[in-house]
């Protein structure tokens, strides 16, 4: 099974340079997945399409942003999957079908995606890629419908899971999301036109005003007589994912209509609350700590210091000496000022432990620089289950905290001590007052959706 983790998409209409806005909106999006981009646009009722392995601006040059015209565009940002051959993945989608020329991005994870599959391939169908964006076309095209608005509708009746969609098709823009709302998907205004994005931080790049957020279980219609929306599911209480919250989005981003850095920092102070300790320094694991470490500093007095580096030019892979070095794959990406930590009890502050491999090695990296105490603080619960609605995580196996306690976990790092913020603090750092309106899943294992039958694997 081939899941498609952890995207961004974005999409324009009607702006005169649709495909160029869209570009820098997959620039603002880049670390919502750095395997592949693409971009689609429309021009006169024909799409083009562009899309390759790499970031943003490798693919994109001036010349191939010219391929790109038209008044409309939709674009993707993809991370690494668990299988599947990644070029044949790469997003948008382009068909041509009974609906003319139809292109879908899709940031999510669909949960029925082999049932689906193996039905209509059972009845014809053939797919090119693993992923389950393939297979929404195709229920597109096969339902009874004869325009693409209703077919659509017909098309999310029979899916289940996390979805964020953006649909350009030869009239028109079209943006979904799940009536859970696993995913965020935000709408703003760019001049007289629309734009959507994963996250708002591509619409401060563009200078676009941030107006809502689509709804969960809302489909908005946008063509040449203005925008429209629908609401085809049965009402329920949605659940955004807490992870974009917690890990995953920019802290300069709007995620559910909240502040990231905001949300980020709560959960800070009150993991100073539930778990103080004496030390000299608070030190952020780079980036994905720093929110919740100043929040940490600011709580319980103690300085804040940039005491681990981060390169930021490192890519995916990096050729090792043939001499390996101890911890190269950490040392590549972080490095300690020793002239801080020397002699130091140091407040180490991390968003979340997953397998706990890298953590092991930076608690080791900061030890080595001359710490005298390293306590470990993570700003969210145990992560003990495994997320099925688009963040990439390992089987539950793998999961340090699946089958381990917090003084297990702190043994395995080899930090002096472990705190993690409680589910009760998370819930109020995401003024979640009644606790049931976010999805926990990969702190609680109480799953919205069921999960694929089998699975992570
Ligand atoms: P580990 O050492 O395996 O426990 O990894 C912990 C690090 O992974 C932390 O710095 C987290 O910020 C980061 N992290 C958490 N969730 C994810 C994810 N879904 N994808 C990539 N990195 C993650």
């Amino acid at each position: 099974m081939a899941f498609k983790d952890e995207c961004g998409v974005f999409g324009c209409w009607p702006e005169l340079e649709a495909s160029k806005q869209t570009y820098l909106g997959l620039y603002a999006l880049q670390h919502r997945g750095q395997e592949a981009a693409g971009i689609c646009s429309r021009d006169e009722g024909k799409l083009y399409l562009h899309k390759g392995l790499g970031h943003v601006a490798d693919i994109f040059t001036g010349p191939v942003l010219e391929q790109l015209p038209g008044d409309g565009a939709i674009g993707h940002t993809r991370y690494s999957t668990t299988g599947g051959n990644v070029a044949s993945a790469a997003q948008p989608f382009l068909v041509q079908g009974r609906f003319g020329q139809v292109a879908l991005c899709h940031n999510g994870n669909l949960t029925n995606t082999e049932q689906l599959r193996s039905r209509l391939i059972q009845s014809g169908q053939v797919f090119t890629s693993p992923s389950d964006s393939e297979v929404i076309l195709a229920l597109i095209n096969r339902a009874s419908a004869d325009n693409l608005e209703d077919a659509l509708l017909e098309a999310l009746e029979q899916v289940q899971g996390a979805y964020s969609i953006l649909l350009l098709t030869e009239t028109q823009l079209l943006a979904v999301r799940d009536p859970y709302g696993f995913r965020p998907l935000s709408l703003g205004k760019l001049g007289s036109a629309f734009v959507f994005s994963s996250e708002t931080c591509a619409f401060d790049l563009l200078g676009a005003e941030y107006v809502r957020e689509v709804a969960p279980g809302e489909v908005l219609i946008l063509d040449r007589d203005g925008m429209r929306s629908r609401f085809p599911h049965p009402q329920i209480r949605p659940k955004p994912c807490v992870f974009e919250h917690v890990y995953f989005s920019r802290p300069d981003s709007l995620v559910y209509g909240l502040s990231v850095m905001g949300t980020r920092r709560e959960m800070g102070r009150l993991l100073a609350q539930r778990h103080p300790v004496e030390a000299d320094l608070v030190v952020p694991v780079p980036d994905s700590g720093v929110s919740a470490a100043l929040g940490y500093a600011e709580r319980s007095g103690i300085p804040f210091e940039f005491g681990l580096i981060r390169n930021h030019y490192v890519g995916r892979t990096f050729i090792e000496p043939r001499q390996s070095i101890r911890s190269f794959g950490v040392k590549v990406k972080l490095n300690p000022v020793r002239e801080l930590l020397k002699g130091k009890r140091v407040v180490l502050v991390d968003d979340s432990l997953v397998r706990g491999t890298t953590s092991r090695k930076i608690v080791q990296m900061v030890r080595a620089a001359g710490a005298a105490e390293v306590h470990m603080r993570i700003s969210s619960p145990p992560t003990t289950h495994s997320c099925f609605y688009g963040i990439d995580t390992p089987s539950r196996d793998h999961l340090l905290a699946a089958s381990r306690g917090v003084e297990q976990i702190r043994a395995f790092i080899g930090a002096d001590s472990v705190g993690y913020l409680t589910l009760e603090d998370l819930q109020a750092s995401m003024k979640d007052l009644d606790g049931q309106g976010f999805c926990y899943a990969c702190f609680t294992g109480d799953y919205p959706v069921p999960p694929p039958p089998g699975g992570r694997p």
